[in-house]
């Protein structure tokens, strides 16, 4: 599992297929990465920006491993692709 810290690793892992664990102070949300909460500007405001000191976004390819992610739970909007 890779933390995401950078627009361009955003940019990049959003393009492959796999998993995204976005962390707020809401919960932890696992995404498939085609999901529209995975988001370059909602990314930008959390992450880049720090303006949320919370949030984390975290990328893995192995569906597994997401979902052993402490205290995950899938995302409403997206299920149906994980
Ligand atoms: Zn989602």
């Amino acid at each position: 599992m890779i933390e995401i810290v950078t627009v361009e690793d955003f940019k990049t892992y959003k393009s492959k297929e796999g998993y995204f664990i976005i962390t707020d102070t809401t919960g932890r949300k696992l995404h498939a990465t085609r999901c529209t909460f995975v988001d370059l500007k909602h990314f930008s405001e959390k992450v880049a920006d720090n303006a949320n000191r919370n949030g984390k976004y975290f990328y893995t390819d192995d569906f597994f491993e997401a979902r052993e992610y402490p205290k995950v739970k899938k995302c409403e909007a997206c299920r149906r692709y994980l």
